[in-house]
């Protein structure tokens, strides 16, 4: 292999000479992928919330969308309307919501699953999600 020719290193004010790939040389190799790490890490991060940002806005959509409409009225009648949950401790109560067991943020496929949904009173529906979360 041809060795590389020397050059300055690349960091501004350094008089050292280098040959390795990277154009720096020993003293200023570290910092130099110390900043490439941290410049990864800061790519990542806006990756990261940019996926978040069009996971919300798809699922913003789907709870706007007519066929959620349509299948959230399907488990309303199949559950009479009331709150199913309640109906297991005796209790009577008219559902407010119609919620996902399965979250649609961890199995998307669910959302229109009728097995997947139940009707359920905003008390029963918030102390659910305040005990497992948002979804
Ligand atoms: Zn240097
Ligand atoms: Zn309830
Ligand atoms: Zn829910």
């Amino acid at each position: 292999m041809p060795q590389r020719p020397l050059r300055p290193c690349k960091k501004i004010g350094c008089i050292n000479l280098t040959r390795d790939k990277t154009g720096y040389c020993e003293l200023h190799i570290q910092e130099y992928l110390e900043y490439l790490k941290m410049q990864k890490a800061e790519r990542d991060k806006r990756y990261d919330e940019r996926v978040r940002r069009i996971r919300d806005k798809q699922y913003s959509e789907f709870y706007k969308s007519d066929e959620w409409e349509r299948t959230k009225t399907q488990v309303l009648i199949r559950d009479k309307g009331l709150c199913q949950w309640c109906l297991v401790k005796g209790i009577v109560r008219p559902a407010d919501v119609v919620h996902h067991i399965v979250p649609i943020k961890e199995d998307w496929s669910l959302r229109f699953d009728l097995m997947n949904l139940v009707s359920l009173c905003h008390e029963c529906h918030n102390e659910w999600h305040s005990r497992v979360g948002k979804g």
